[in-house]
């Protein structure tokens, strides 16, 4: 027996040296050292033998056991040392080397002009408000002293919702439209019934237009004040105050003389051109970028008696004055963008879009 258990050292030990991986290392070890292994067979016989025997006989085992232990430490050592250094080889690391620099995004220029442009109408006590881009006829028109039919709405070229059957979409306020301007929060802000109102509206807009000077969808900024006493006065100051602010304090305006159905007096608001300075002219030679010395921001004017009383107000209580203008024309501006399409705006062209 004494023999048989040198034996089966000397067969680990062959053994062992010679795998090679850590699975057959496991396999040896279930049939030598297992419950049912060699070790386990022999020992058994370890029963039949005198008190004498078993000392000599059980010393040996211990022995031989120990050594086949070492024997498996041994291998699982050397194979795991194998594979760390393949490991090493296949995935080597120069921690020394400059790392690669994650891509770090900003935001379009669109939404940089709206934060600024929320900024600063914040400074007046203007609060940024926002209302449906999908809405009915009656917040786009009908309340805004276009009644159906009307003639004026041929200017908001616009993009009616159709259903499954292919009519528009009706409900009680009339068809179901995409907003045109953002006209369509006045009547929805006064309807809140919190008074008075100094609210900054920006939102989406949408027109059957696409040309290089036209986008099917823009922004535009909506500005709102319901007042008891709301004037010209204070009009011209806001729209001021807002000029100074985005294009810089050299900047001045000028309220023109227009026509809105839904102001009453309307007038365009004219910024003084960057170019000229407002003179018209650059080494007497006449301004390429501007007519006369003056650049036309937007629409405004003095909210009509009729969109008061159609947001539930008495006209001779409540005044109020309004202004919408197009946030893409108003950023191009500042920057003094001379864009040949206007569409690369919205295209994801990101040599474009990275140099804002
Ligand atoms: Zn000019």
């Amino acid at each position: 027996m004494e023999n048989e258990l040198r034996q089966l050292l000397a067969e680990a030990q062959a053994k062992l040296s010679a795998v090679d991986t850590m699975a057959d290392l496991e396999v040896a070890r279930i049939e030598i050292l297992g419950r049912k292994g060699k070790l386990a067979e022999l020992l058994k016989g370890l029963a039949a033998l005198s008190i004498e025997e078993k000392k000599v006989i059980g010393a040996v085992a211990n022995e031989v056991k120990t050594g086949i232990e070492k024997a498996f430490m041994e291998a699982e050592s050397r194979l795991s040392v194998a594979a760390a250094s393949a490991k090493n080889e296949s995935e080597w690391l120069d921690v020394t080397l400059p790392g690669i620099a994650p891509e770090v995004g900003h935001a379009h220029l669109t939404t940089q002009a709206i934060e600024d442009i929320t900024n600063i109408f914040a400074h007046l006590g203007f609060v940024r408000s926002r209302h449906p881009e999908v809405d009915w006829d009656y917040y786009a028109f009908e309340a805004m002293n276009m009644p159906s039919d009307h003639p004026a709405r041929d200017d908001w070229e616009t993009f009616f919702v159709r259903g499954e059957n292919g009519e528009v979409k009706t409900g009680a306020k009339g068809k179901m439209l995409l907003t045109p301007h953002t006209s369509n929060g006045q009547v929805r802000e006064m309807e809140k019934g919190v008074f008075p109102i100094r609210m900054i509206s920006i939102g989406k807009c949408f027109r059957r237009q696409a040309d290089v000077r036209h986008l099917p969808m823009f922004h535009q900024f909506e500005g709102l004040v319901i007042d008891k006493k709301a004037s010209v006065t204070e009009l011209k100051g806001v729209c001021d105050y807002f000029a100074k602010s985005y294009f810089g304090p050299d900047r001045v305006t000028r309220l023109r003389p227009y026509h809105f159905r839904f102001t009453e007096p309307s007038f365009e608001l004219d910024i003084s051109c960057s170019v000229c300075g407002g003179t018209g002219k650059v080494d007497e030679v006449k301004c390429k970028l501007c007519k006369e010395g003056w650049l036309e921001l937007g629409g405004a004017g003095m909210v009509h008696p009729n969109v008061i009383k159609a947001g539930g107000l008495d006209p001779d209580e409540y005044s109020g004055f309004a202004f919408g203008w197009g946030v893409e024309r108003t950023m191009m501006m500042r920057a003094g963008l001379n864009i040949d399409d206007i569409r690369i705006l919205y295209k994801n062209d990101l040599r474009f879009i990275r140099q804002f």
